[in-house]
């Protein structure tokens, strides 16, 4: 299999590890390896986790597009990711299970099940590999054996830590972030929990089990659980291989959890483990990151199904998603009632163009005049756009300019051939449907199809076509003043009929 050379013409990404747009060339030519962070299933993914999610499905949806066969892996963290991403503390999980008197396996379930159904609301597709930190403690304690026999880790009363100043002597850490670890070194000071470390930039690859952790596993260390950034460590490699074509996340896990994550894969395997770092940026609420932590959340349900303070009314799924691909992956977004509300109008605009595609005549080439739109030029710019590292608020540009020219070509203003007709057809469906993955009117609720038709531009073209029926009625009955009558004072308000062979069709002027 070869990919297509019109599809792909330079795919580019911004690889987040030197801060520039890069053509993209997998290590395997028609096959990608795709790794992206997963939530951390101890409460329901908020909106901005599912930013991220649509951010990286967008990507997978491209690729496969493309014609690459992706292999996309996407974790789900059940354990080791301990309080404020810290090395002490609680786990995430172990303490909700605490609060709640539930299993830690209790917790992650419920969470895993809220993340599977929120991001299938959204029209994610799953990805090809959906692994667990706790279904893969043997890899991981596998790989901490190699880095400590590497000499690029330590072990002290049951726990394992990375040692970042011997790995930065050989390797150089901060590469991803671009830290320099004489200034983190002069920033830090000896934090608590911090104590067993020889430095405070070392981080814990394997953590012992105090008496009243419940999540612990047998190690060559005695009893315990692995740190939060070892598991993607191993599962990437697992999967993947030591080195990989994409790994992604959002922003915020840049560092410490991606610089980890290189740190530790480096001085196990020896190899650089990703070619391509891509970062999502954050969706913000009141101009601040959405996160559990700060309780800056909202709850994709709340504006689904249940309603909220922040909003007027609740919005499908396709809506949201929709908002979401309006902005580029890598810029911050910010959400309001207002900006999903303007998507709602505008993603209903895309829909009633492409309900129009199907009642649209072509003409034979030599009665095609005024064509209007270049199609095989628009085709191209669509595929310019994704493939400049996905720009999807582009790409919707792109489909805006053809929503008009299909309203004019039902109009009759322009005309159209079988062959570009088609084509249009197709273009449009794909990026609609396959790439950006947004769903036809038919599969959202009822509610918004019911919108859509009484929408002001549709109860107008309800209204227009009554008229002119009325005056098809009197002209077939001779009646010419009442169709002239209908003509003209139509066309004093602006609305312009125009007869031909095929029927009647209008402008507004
Ligand atoms: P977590 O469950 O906290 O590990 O987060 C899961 C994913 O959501 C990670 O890739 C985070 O970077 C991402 N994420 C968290 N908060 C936001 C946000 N406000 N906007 C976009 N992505 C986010
Ligand atoms: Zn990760």
């Amino acid at each position: 299999m070869t990919i297509s050379a019109s599809k792909t013409q330079e795919l580019v990404i911004y690889n987040s590890l030197n801060g520039q747009k890069e053509l993209f060339k997998p290590i395997h030519n028609t096959h990608v390896g795709m790794y992206v962070c997963g939530p951390t299933v101890y409460s329901d993914v908020h909106l901005g986790n599912c930013r991220t999610f649509v951010s990286f499905d967008l990507v997978f949806r491209y690729l496969t597009y493309l014609g690459y066969k992706v292999r996309y892996v996407r974790n789900i963290t059940d354990v080791g990711h301990l309080e404020n991403d810290a090395d002490h503390g609680e786990d995430k999980i172990a303490k909700k299970a605490r609060l709640e008197q539930l299993e830690p396996m209790e917790v992650v379930q419920r969470h895993t099940l809220n993340f599977h159904s929120t991001l299938r609301k959204l029209n994610t597709l799953p990805p090809s590999i959906e692994p667990t930190a706790t279904g893969h403690i043997i890899e991981q304690i596998e790989f901490i054996k190699t880095i400590i026999n590497n000499g690029f880790a330590y072990e002290v009363d049951g726990s394992v830590y990375f040692d970042v100043k011997a790995f930065d002597k050989e390797k150089g850490y901060g590469k991803l972030s671009k830290r320099n670890l004489e200034d983190m070194e002069n920033a830090s000071r000896a934090l608590e929990g911090q104590q067993e470390k020889r430095n405070p930039q070392d981080f814990a690859l394997w953590k012992k089990a105090e008496p009243k952790h419940i999540m612990r596993w047998a190690s060559p260390w005695g009893q315990g659980f692995p740190g939060w950034h070892l598991e993607c460590s191993a599962m990437s490699a697992k999967y993947l291989g030591d080195t990989f074509d994409i790994h992604g996340g959002g922003m915020d896990l840049k560092f410490p959890h991606h610089e980890c994550e290189i740190a530790q894969a480096e001085s196990c395997t020896g190899h650089t483990p990703v070619n391509y770092w891509m970062h999502a940026n954050m969706l913000t609420l009141n101009g601040k990151k959405m996160s559990k932590s700060t309780g800056n959340t909202l709850m994709p349900l709340d504006i689904f199904e249940r309603g909220s303070d922040l909003l007027e009314k609740t919005y499908s799924p396709s809506v949201v998603r929709f908002f979401m691909l309006q902005a580029h992956y890598r810029s911050v977004m910010d959400f309001s009632n207002d900006a999903l509300a303007a998507s709602e109008k505008g993603y209903q605009k895309l829909m009633e163009a492409i309900s129009l595609l199907p009642k649209i005549v072509s003409d034979t080439k030599d009665k095609v005049k005024t064509t209007g739109l270049k199609v095989s030029d628009w085709v191209q710019s669509c595929y310019d756009a994704m493939n400049d590292d996905f720009n999807s608020p582009v790409l919707i540009a792109r489909l805006f300019e053809v929503v008009k020219y299909i309203n004019q070509l039902y109009r009759k203003e322009f005309s159209i051939t079988n062959q570009d007709l088609e084509l249009l057809k197709q273009t449009l469906s794909s990026f609609v449907f396959e790439v950006l993955g947004l769903q036809t009117i038919t599969n959202i609720s009822e509610n918004e199809s019911s919108a859509i038709e009484s929408s002001d531009e549709g109860k107008l073209d309800i209204a227009i076509q009554l008229l002119i029926d009325l005056r098809n009625e009197a002209r077939a009955s001779k009646d010419f003043a009442t169709s002239d009558r209908i003509r003209n004072q139509l066309q004093e308000k602006g609305i312009v009929l125009k007869d031909s062979r095929e029927g009647t069709t209008y402008v507004l002027e």
